[in-house]
This record gives C-alpha cells, structure tokens and sequence, in this order.
C-alpha cells in the first residue's frame, strides 16, 4: 500500500493494529461543522474491561451531545477557527464552547488511546525509558498517575503531558477542562488521558473509581501514546 491510500485510509478512519496513528495536530485542526467520528475499533473490543454498553452510551449519547451542542454555539462563528484555536482562547468564550469544545476534544483524544489489540498494548522502548527517568519505574508512573485521578473532585480528566518545559507531568482538570486550554492550571500537550466521569466505568465499576483505573492499563494503546509523544516532541 502506497503513502497516499495510507493517508486516504486515516482520513476515511479506517482502522486496524496497523493503521496510522491520530496526531494532535489532525485533531486541533477539526472545524465547524464538528462530527462525531465512528470508535476507531469495535464498542466491545474493550470488554470486560470497559463493557461495550458503556461504550456505546458513551461514544453515542455523551459525545455526540458535545459535538452537536458545541456545533449550536459556533454557528455563527463567521472566522471559523480550529479547534486548537477555540481550546487556546477559551478563556474569552461562553461557559457552554468551554464544556462542550473541551467535551469533543477530551473525547476525541481518549478513544485513539484505548485499544483491545495486544500488539498495541505493548509498551514501546523508548516511551518506557521516558517514564522510567521521570517517575522511577513505568509502575510509579501508573500509581502516581491512579493517585492523581482518584483526586479529581467530581468529574473531570487525569492527563500525561509534556509540560512547558518539555518535561513529563501528571496533572488533572475538572469536568471538560484541558492542559491545552488557556485557563488551565497546569498547561501543555496531552500524550495520554483518562475520563474519569461517573460516565466513563458506572456500569461496571458503580462508585469504584479506582478499580476502573487500575484496569484500564490493561486497553491502553502504548503505540498511540509513544505516537504522540515523538510528535510532541517534534515541535
Ligand atoms: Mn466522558
């Protein structure tokens, strides 16, 4: 298969072990009029570690209330600006573009980091020895990171990101906030994040917040993260 068709074939969503990875820049660059993108991998790929129930009201109820809820706001957005460029100036937007471009964008990123395939479950060498030299161990990462999530108040989303610095971080915002938002606390480029919203594990996990996150390393697309780290990196 030629460069071309592999490019045709991300842009069309088609996916597989296989395909290109999402970019952050791919993205940042979506548009009004905002659409909802097929899960790049069946709903029950993931199971049982996130039920496909779960996935399904998920994917189909709250994202696509975020996509068609942010799409009634920005209508008469005559500049038409990306997303990256609403996310960067939030702070100057009403509290509904806030949650719901926030919404599309936090979702958007999630699915491309979850994976029922082993080959992408591995965690790449040069990802690993990142983590190893900023956390101690790739298992100081994940239980600094489960610590973190756990201590989102109410709804919100726990982040790995590269930090101003360049330096690796674990940070949290609460309900659709993001690191790439101008109001955000700690800012810089996501590589990997977890919802933590009731939505995300109740049916399976009820209140149990914590045993959904130390399962959920069990779907984790490394391949995805290591992809958009190199990219982060590159900038
Ligand atoms: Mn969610």
């Amino acid at each position: 298969m030629n460069q071309t068709i592999l490019v045709a074939a991300a842009a069309l969503g088609i996916s597989s072990a296989h395909a290109q990875p999402m970019t952050l820049q791919a993205i940042g660059k979506l548009k009004a009029p905002f659409e909802l993108a097929a899960l790049p991998y069946p709903a029950g790929s993931l199971a049982p570690t996130i039920d496909q129930k779960t996935m399904e009201i998920h994917h189909d109820k709250h994202h696509k209330a975020y996509v068609d809820n942010l799409n009634k706001l920005v209508a008469d957005n005559k500049d038409n600006v990306d997303l990256q460029t609403i996310l960067s100036k939030i702070s100057s937007k009403e509290a509904g573009v806030r949650n719901n471009a926030g919404g599309h964008w936090n979702h958007t990123f999630f699915w491309t980091l979850l994976s029922g395939e082993k080959e992408n479950q591995k965690m790449p060498e040069r990802l690993s020895k990142e983590i190893q030299s900023n956390f101690g161990s790739v298992d100081k990462f994940k239980a600094e990171f489960e610590k973190a999530a756990v201590a989102q108040f109410g709804s919100g989303w726990a982040w790995l990101i590269r930090d101003n610095n360049g330096k690796l971080a674990i940070t949290t915002t609460g309900n659709q906030d993001n690191p790439l938002m101008d109001v955000a606390a700690v800012k810089g480029r996501p590589i990997f994040t977890v919802d933590v919203w009731e939505h995300a594990y109740y049916l399976s996990y009820q209140n149990m917040r914590a045993d959904y996150l130390k399962a959920i390393w069990n779907v984790v697309n490394w391949k995805q993260v290591d992809a958009y780290d190199r990219e982060v990196s590159a900038h």
